[in-house]
């Protein structure tokens, strides 16, 4: 009895939706993490190899090209210039307290950026330190934290994350990071504000890792999107800095660090700067443009085709790079991301099999997520199709390869119509949507998806669920801290012929419908009131009806 009703189920199933293939997500994920493919650099053999295999796959799904314009026809990919931006040299860098000049050592006590503002020298002497607190403008909140303070060749000193961290309840979410507490919303609002440099004040708590992580991020090789304005969005220093370190100057400035700190977490608090207390810095910086590759295929809406769903997933991961301890240098990249590759392209099989739906899909494969999220980055700052026309966007990135779950997630946690939806359509695949353990970790702010959401449209990263059907929880965390511990970002990210790939061909029908609802409706899905990115959703409301 059992078997039949499965069976029935099963059937139920099938009418109501197309069927996603195991083995072809698994050839798929095989081909493109194949030592072949080397890694999937951006810019490299790999690079062209996987474009390739991306294109042929999408024509054979039957999908229409959906990348640049060229010579009136649009393309199958959007080219993508990065700049690459190194320090050459030695780093010199010193504070003074107007009695003594301290040296201060590049990587250990300060971790100094390469500069993306244009500048091919840093080079000042004695700027001015102004503590901002979070440094944070909030209209919606009602929160400023520089009162009208010129930062104009001065250097904004800033805390991590939002004034609500550390007390744990307020107007930023408590515990849970909302993007005022993300580095890179420092960086670009001193960029804004015209400052000579940001420096964050670096405390592993409310930042979520340790100073090795700052260290090592932030004195590599930087990429960046090429700006027409780069100025704007970039100062000329961006560094972090020991707390202990700044602990001290705040003390010689005649400032008492922890006190300020309470300070800032109130609407009241007001910039001030370290009195006497200088920093002056001298380093130049090397920067070459490449161009890399973002792939885009279509499907035309039937009825509505200039409003858009975008599924998305990063192709690109490390390349190659040092060497394990068996000597592998190919970072094949299996679960990340070859495996949102395949589920984007079984997606856009199964879209290319079923009736062209009301509104247009576009199926995004971006590049250079793994040098900051620079393909969305520049797919959002130079979109394809106009994005106050974009329903909402659907990104995967590190799907499981293993078995049914009982539940998914999405990356981080924000308050948006399109997760609502998800959770709903959730029911009829058995899946319980499991939020995010860690909200202070601001993963919201960390994948493909982010670059949509930050300029209004809405969208999210779906994961893969923890609780396996086949040994709950305890399975699931298994796999999880073996992922991350022995695989993650390493060579060993390699495709296995022991993964099953049933949670992502079960959820993937969930990922379908969502999509499929969306482009066959006439609804805009929106963001939370309260949420930090429905003022720029709402400001091109006009142009949606
Ligand atoms: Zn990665």
């Amino acid at each position: 009895m059992l078997a039949l009703s499965l069976l029935a189920a099963f059937a139920a199933h099938a009418a109501t939706g197309p069927e996603f293939d195991a083995k072809r997500l698994s050839q798929d994920v095989k081909v493109l993490s194949s030592d072949e493919f080397e890694g999937r650099g951006p810019n490299t053999a790999g690079e062209t190899k996987t474009v390739a295999y991306l294109i042929e796959q999408f024509k054979a799904a039957g999908l229409k090209p959906g990348g640049d314009v060229v010579k009136g026809q649009r393309s199958w990919t959007q080219d993508v210039p990065l700049g690459r931006f190194e320090i050459k040299g030695p780093v010199t860098l010193s504070v003074s307290d107007g009695k003594t000049v301290q040296p201060l050592k590049q990587g250990d006590d300060l971790s100094v950026r390469a500069a993306m503002n244009g500048s091919r020298l840093v080079d000042f002497k004695n700027a001015p330190l102004v503590f901002v607190g979070y440094g944070v403008n909030a209209p919606e909140r009602k929160w400023d934290d520089f009162k009208g303070q010129d930062l104009k060749g001065k250097l904004a000193v800033v805390l991590i994350n939002d004034p609500d961290f550390e007390t744990g309840e307020g107007d930023f979410g408590g515990k849970a990071m909302t993007y005022y507490g993300r580095w890179t919303y420092k960086y670009e609002e001193m960029a804004r504000r015209g400052a000579l440099g940001t420096i964050i004040v670096h405390e592993t708590a409310p930042a979520s890792y340790g100073w090795n992580t700052v260290k090592n991020s932030n004195t590599n090789v930087m990429y960046d999107i090429v700006r027409k304005k780069p100025a704007e969005a970039h100062a000329p220093m961006e560094a972090w800095i020991q707390r202990d370190l700044a602990v001290d100057l705040f003390k010689r400035g005649g400032l008492d660090f922890e006190a300020l700190k309470k300070q800032a977490q109130t609407r009241d608090f007001k910039p001030v700067e370290l009195k006497n207390v200088t920093l002056s810095a001298n380093y130049a910086v090397s920067a070459q443009v490449i161009v890399s590759k973002n792939v885009a295929a279509r499907i035309v809406g039937a009825s509505a085709p200039k409003e858009t769903v975008i599924y998305s997933g990063h192709w690109d991961h490390l390349g190659v790079g040092l060497p394990d301890a068996k000597g592998d240098k190919i970072y094949n990249g299996a679960v990340d991301n070859g495996t949102g590759i395949a589920a984007l392209l079984e997606l856009a099989r199964a879209y290319g099999k079923a009736p062209a739906p009301a509104r247009s899909v576009v199926f995004l494969a971006v590049t250079a997520e793994e040098k900051g999220l620079l393909g969305s980055e520049y797919y959002s700052a130079n979109p394809l199709y106009p994005l106050a026309t974009t329903v909402g966007v659907i990104n995967m990135d590190a799907l499981s390869p293993h078995g049914l779950t009982r539940n998914f997630t999405i990356s981080g946690s924000a308050k948006l119509d399109l997760l609502d939806e998800l959770i709903a359509k959730a029911k009829q695949w058995n899946l319980v949507y499991k939020p995010d353990p860690k909200p202070e970790a601001g993963h919201f702010f960390r994948s493909d998806h982010f670059s949509f959401a930050k300029r209004g449209v809405p969208a999210i990263s779906y994961g893969s669920g923890d609780d396996l059907v086949e040994g709950g929880v305890a399975a699931g965390k298994k796999l999880e801290d073996d992922y991350t511990t022995n695989n993650y970002h390493q060579p060993s990210d390699e495709w296995s012929a022991s993964w099953t790939f049933a949670s992502m061909t079960h959820d993937l029908g969930m990922l379908y419908a969502l999509g499929r609802d969306l482009a066959d409706s006439k609804v805009w899905p929106n963001w939370a009131q309260d949420a930090e990115f429905r003022a720029a959703r709402d400001a091109t409301a006009a142009q949606r009806k």
